[in-house]
């Protein structure tokens, strides 16, 4: 497990921070989910409130079913050039600012602020809010929020409801702690649409995705007496079936649902790169395995992406999980 020895800031000095500085880029990372995106909106829906300049940085485009959260429509890759040069660009949900892709001018350390949950976080940043113990990125922006006394109105609790729900699967995963749960209610109360939030991102699925899945399942591996289960998805099984890339968001969690499966790989090699996602029942570290290989994640959530062809990455990725004591 990798041990995070750093200093994380305080609420105070962030938010002394957030009150000094007249303009703000909330960076969500590539391959957005409702945590890296709803904490940034969170944030900056609250910095706009109080009179601040705010753009949303994210190199793609808004997934399908994260466009009902507010704001979505200023999100864009392009960064204005009339930006004042102490901007402070607020990285979210990342362990690393290389996360946010290759579209983001260069930036000084000095005006970075990295808001994050993540094992293994670098603390990049000038500024470092980095708390292991969140369930999600958007509930160590809710402790900015308090600092700063914002006002939780329902499209900022709706924001953060949806980083909660994101990264718990739904209040289903372990990270689904009673103060999770308590927050939850809470937000609900502030006007969050978890009726939205449920249909939009958990049901709703597009035909094509199924037909996807079902092509996942049938292609299913399992090794170790069956504690690890991978599969993976192609090109050719995206333009066979009609789903694309964002159709592939939730599968893996299904591999990890199968009885016995103490880890599920699944492997995606898409657009030229092979991107894989791993989920652990709890034995096994897949964060540390991700690491093995240049990515990162949590204890039971992690991915990585591979350079090379789908066998060598079956193999790699074996290797990794067998010496993190699959
Ligand atoms: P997913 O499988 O949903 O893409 O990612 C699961 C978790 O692993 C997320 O918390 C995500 O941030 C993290 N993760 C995924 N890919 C990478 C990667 O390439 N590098 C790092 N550091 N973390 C990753
Ligand atoms: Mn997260």
């Amino acid at each position: 497990m990798v041990k995070n020895e750093l200093r994380s800031s305080t609420e105070a000095e962030v938010v002394a921070e957030l009150r000094r500085r007249p303009a703000f880029v909330m960076v969500s990372h590539v391959k957005p989910d409702g945590d890296t995106l709803g904490a940034g909106l969170a944030l900056g829906l609250a910095l706009k409130r109080a009179g601040k300049r705010v753009q949303y940085f994210q190199q793609d485009a808004v997934p399908r079913n994260l466009r009902f959260l507010p704001e979505t429509q200023y999100v864009s890759r392009e960064i204005p050039a009339d930006l004042p040069p102490d901007t402070l660009y607020v990285f979210c949900d990342m362990s690393d600012y290389t996360r946010a892709g290759e579209f983001l001018p260069k930036i000084e350390r000095a005006n970075m602020l990295d808001i994050d949950h993540h094992l293994g976080n670098k603390h990049f940043g000038a500024f470092n809010f980095v708390i292991p113990t969140e369930c999600s990125t958007g509930t160590a922006v809710m402790r900015l929020l308090r600092e700063m006394r914002a006002t939780i109105d329902a499209d900022v609790a709706t924001c953060i409801l949806t980083t909660i729900m994101t990264d718990t699967g739904g209040f289903m995963h372990s990270n689904t702690s009673p103060d999770a749960l308590e927050l939850a209610a809470e937000l609900m109360r502030d006007g969050a649409d978890k009726e939205e939030i449920t249909e939009e991102i958990f049901a709703n699925k597009r035909v094509v995705a199924t037909r996807l899945l079902g092509r996942i399942i049938d292609a299913m591996q399992f090794e170790q007496d069956g504690r690890y289960c991978y599969s993976h998805v192609d090109d050719a099984m995206l333009a066979e079936t009609g789903a694309d890339g964002e159709d592939t968001e939730d599968i893996v969690n299904v591999l990890r649902g199968q009885e016995n499966v103490e880890v599920a790989a699944l492997f995606k090699a898409i657009d030229g790169e092979i991107r894989v996602s791993l989920r652990s029942n709890g034995r096994v570290n897949v964060q540390a395995a991700a690491a093995r290989l240049g990515g990162g994640g949590h204890f039971r959530a992690s991915g990585l992406t591979f350079h090379g062809p789908l066998e060598a990455a079956y193999a790699a990725v074996g290797a990794a999980l067998l010496a993190e004591g699959l």
